[in-house]
């Protein structure tokens, strides 16, 4: 299903024409109405005349999330104060937030947006959606909400967390799509089993999952728990929150909504831009953002770009799955790998089961890494020591081969992992301890 068919499925040509038309616009408008910009662009010896096509972005300087941060809180808003009418912010806990501001037409847009992806999930009017994102300054609730109330789906706002009670509204309102980050949706499908309820007596039939990384694996795991088709979402509160990219029903790729967010991948350490199909960082140009256009914002998100035909009929370009962030890869005696990486091979053994925390530590100067990971509680219980012990040898040697260096890991207890109600944390380092 469609929400603005025109819009998702226009010619190369046609989009780009609407691409041009809004970036030449964008940029004078920002040169015109933001110091930060006026600044940049004067340092720079820019003028906007001189962004004649989609080829001169990359004459265009970047946008950082330290940009935000230094402006804090309206130094980067190209409007009044008064013509602001909502504010989100982004789920980091510590420090200032940082914010992200809407004009009443930013918010149409935003809805616009959220409405397309959720038909492309393909919400309907008479699905029940039950939105599990925390509501809080955190634009993921809110975001996924407004995009499933236009479609004129019920909506029940349970928010995060009080697992039970979330089940209970499932079972009494019969909800069908279940919005939340993947490790909620894995506490939730947990705490399904434990209360002795048959997934099969739920209505529920698809997931729509967003905030954090969803490994291939972890997908499986959580549409066999909860017997639905479980979907990507991507957003950042910078960008305005979902709304940015989904992934359609055919899975392969998240459509990008080209019309608003205009994608670059960069080489991270040159800048550089890379062609379609590398793997890079994302970079995106906010079009048509009334209160806080960004351009080329440094998502830090490591992905790549697809524009072969999709088997949906959007010609929207996609995104591959973000395989990590550029600021979280982790570098362990000198080689770099993603959290998501080792996730893969770990939820390849069937015995395993996808809570986890990786744990950086230093012994005589030297990084190890020690991945605690909790079994199946009937595997746990049952096995006997020596089939532990060889889970473990086996997890390790693949581990080795694909990762490319030696990682412990120690099989815990079930249930002592704690348990994510948004985004999980799953990287501990304790390096830097004395
Ligand atoms: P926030 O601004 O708090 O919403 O966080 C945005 C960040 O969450 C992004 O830059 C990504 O690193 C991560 N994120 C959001 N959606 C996804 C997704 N579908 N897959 C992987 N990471 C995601
Ligand atoms: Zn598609």
């Amino acid at each position: 299903m469609f929400w603005d068919k025109k819009t998702e499925c226009l010619s190369r040509d046609e989009m780009t024409h609407i691409q041009e038309t809004h970036l030449k616009k964008t940029t004078k408008y920002i040169f015109e109405n933001v110091a930060f910009y006026k600044q940049k662009f004067d340092k720079a010896g820019l003028h906007p005349d001189d962004i004649k096509g989609l080829e001169d972005i990359t004459r265009l300087p970047f946008t950082t999330k330290s940009d935000l941060r230094d402006n804090y809180p309206y130094g980067m808003c190209a409007v009044p104060p008064s013509h602001i009418v909502r504010v989100h912010a982004s789920s980091g806990t510590t420090g200032k937030p940082t914010p992200v501001f809407y004009t009443a037409q930013d918010l149409e847009n935003w809805v616009n947006c959220v409405t397309r992806n959720c038909c492309m999930a393909g919400i309907r009017q008479i699905d029940v959606c039950q939105i599990a994102f925390r509501y809080t300054l955190f634009t993921g609730a809110f975001g996924h909400h407004l995009g499933a109330e236009r479609i004129g789906a019920t909506v029940i706002p349970t928010s995060s967390g009080q697992t039970e009670r979330q089940i209970m509204m499932m079972q009494d309102f019969g909800t069908t799509v279940l919005h939340c980050t993947p490790s909620y949706a894995i506490t939730i499908a947990e705490r399904i089993r434990e209360m002795g309820i048959n997934k099969n007596d739920l209505s529920l039939r698809l997931g729509i999952h967003g905030a954090e990384p969803m490994s291939e694996e972890l997908r499986t795991e959580i549409e066999e728990r909860l017997g639905i088709t479980a979907l990507r979402d991507y957003g950042m509160t910078e960008l305005g929150g979902p709304g940015t990219s989904i992934e359609c029903l055919e899975k392969n790729g998240y459509h990008i909504n080209e019309d608003f967010f205009y994608p670059e991948i960069i080489d991270p350490d040159t800048c550089e831009p890379l062609p379609d199909g590398q793997t890079g960082e994302l970079v995106f140009t906010l079009l048509q953002k009334e209160a806080m256009p960004l351009i080329r914002y440094r998502s830090r998100d490591i992905t790549h770009l697809e524009s072969e035909p999709c088997g949906c009929g959007r010609t929207l370009v996609r995104h591959g799955p973000i395989i990590g962030r550029s600021d979280d890869m982790l570098i362990v005696g000198g080689v770099n790998f993603f959290p998501s990486q080792l996730e893969c091979v770990m939820l390849g053994f069937e015995e395993i089961e996808p809570h986890y925390v990786i744990r950086l530590k230093k012994k005589k100067r030297l990084d190890h890494v020690l991945v605690e990971v909790e079994t199946a509680p009937d595997f746990w219980t049952n096995a006997p020591k020596k089939k532990i012990a060889e889970l473990v040898q086996k997890m390790e040697t693949k581990v080795k081969n694909i990762i490319g260096f030696s990682m412990k890991i120690d099989i815990v207890e079930p249930f002592t992992i704690p348990r994510s109600e948004g985004k999980a944390q799953r990287v501990v380092d304790e390096r830097m301890k004395k």
